[in-house]
């Protein structure tokens, strides 16, 4: 039979072939830790952020106080001498990344069609960190169930050709005023997804129940805007941050570093590819920023405001991210954002601090922030949802309700505190061009 075996051999090397190119060994971090040093200023900033450049370390977070950073088990003493040299203390925030990762995956069953989630159509639960698939099935269950008050609308494509979903609720009328809240643009932020999820499951599903400062306005809400980092991270590097664009040397641009505000301030902005806060070749490169250029640059409608989640740090921060000085609204941000703590805290008792990015923890060129606001979205925020710096990019699903909750608190009294201002608002609205 010497087709048969032939054809057996061509086969085998098919699929050889195909999944070489598509099946990326998933990345490990077995022995990694995550460490916490307390800093004194600019001096020391620069000191860790010298050992990041080295590719000794990978920050997650760094202010003129704090640094949590992740170490390979290889390089453990080597930075330990490093910051011995120093003069820095560390503590041991994580001690095996990898175990980090497994035991939040393996705290709950894996997602299966149960009961409930069979006569829904969906399984997001508040249990477990959802896959894209499972967020899809429940945009599914929103547009079948919910059709009178929420559609689903794709705002673009990704370079890997996933669709950029948005919820837009509405009771339908034209006069609502806009919030919008995106969530999942860096891709390892998890729980800014399912916060947004949260939000939008609680409006939906309960609309009769809420208060009619929620129920008078247009919420606007995109919990994955990265969907191709989002995948990623479920299916290769728990830590990714970027979406997943191809260079030459390297893959992806940091979202929130590529919308056209100040984006190509030196000394700030970030020119190498390979680096994980890397600006993009040009502002509004990426597909996922063009697509939000479009949805509030081009309406006639704009939102009056916007709450872009992250994680972490229990922050509320408003702009400037790339100016020293206050901005003209900068007394109705301070405003605002202690509206916002106080809900947090009522909510779940979680301390929140606020400030202008800047000062608060860092600058940084090209922000969503500072761009949504240049264009007339008076009320931006960036809301780094927790952890203060424990288990960071890897809080337990546990975690996720009550952090949901929180954030429906705070985006509650954003919502109110529209209603309330609505005539200052509208007369900002007519300031169109700032930069
Ligand atoms: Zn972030």
């Amino acid at each position: 039979m010497p087709f048969v075996k032939t054809y057996w051999i061509f086969f085998c090397i098919a699929i050889h072939v195909t999944s070489s190119q598509t099946v990326e060994d998933k990345v490990t971090y077995n022995g990694s830790q995550v460490w916490q040093v307390e800093l004194q200023g600019a001096e020391d900033m620069a000191y860790i952020q010298k050992l990041h450049d080295n590719k000794d370390i990978s920050i997650w977070t760094l202010t003129p106080t704090r640094a949590d950073f992740l170490v390979p088990d290889r390089l453990k003493l080597k930075v330990h001498r490093r910051l011995v040299a120093k003069h820095l203390n560390h503590t041991v925030l994580i001690l095996d990344v990898q175990r980090r990762i497994d035991l939040n995956t393996q705290q709950v069953v894996p997602a299966l069609w149960t009961e409930n989630a069979l006569r829904d159509g969906h399984r997001l639960s508040w249990k477990k960190f959802p896959t894209l698939d499972i967020i899809e099935e429940y945009y599914n269950f929103l547009a079948e169930d919910y059709s009178s008050l929420c559609r689903v609308q794709t705002i673009g494509y990704t370079a890997e050709n996933r669709t950029i979903k948005m919820i837009n609720i509405t009771d339908g009328n034209p006069k609502n005023k806009i919030i919008l809240i995106t969530g999942g643009s860096h891709a390892r932020e998890w729980v800014s997804v399912t916060s947004a999820l949260y939000i939008l499951n609680n409006i939906v599903t309960k609309f009769d129940t809420q208060s009619s400062y929620i129920k008078n306005k247009n919420w606007l809400i995109i919990p994955v805007l990265n969907p191709d980092g989002y995948v990623y991270t479920h299916t290769v590097d728990r830590l990714w941050r970027k979406n997943r664009r191809n260079f030459k040397r390297c893959k992806g641009v940091d979202i929130n570093r590529n919308f056209d505000s100040d984006w190509g301030i030196v000394g700030i902005k970030e020119s190498d590819e390979c680096k994980i806060t890397y600006s993009g070749p040009y502002a509004f490169s990426e597909r996922e920023t063009k697509a939000l250029r479009h949805l509030v640059g081009s309406s006639v409608r704009k939102p009056v405001a916007m709450l872009d989640l992250h994680s972490y740090g229990n922050l509320i921060l408003f702009p400037w991210s790339a100016r020293t000085q206050p901005t003209e609204d900068y007394n109705k941000h301070v405003e605002v954002a202690e509206l916002m703590r106080s809900a947090i805290f009522k909510s779940s008792k979680e301390n929140y601090t606020y400030g202008a990015t800047y000062h608060k923890i860092y600058p940084a060129t090209g922000t969503f922030l500072d761009w949504a606001y240049s264009k007339g979205v008076v009320h931006s925020y960036v809301i780094e949802i927790k952890d203060k710096g424990k288990l960071g990019f890897l809080i337990p699903p546990k975690e996720i309700e009550d952090t949901g909750k929180e954030l429906f608190a705070a985006a509650r009294s954003l919502a109110k505190y529209v209603n309330h201002h609505k005539r200052q608002i509208e007369s900002k609205d007519a300031r169109k061009t700032w930069f």
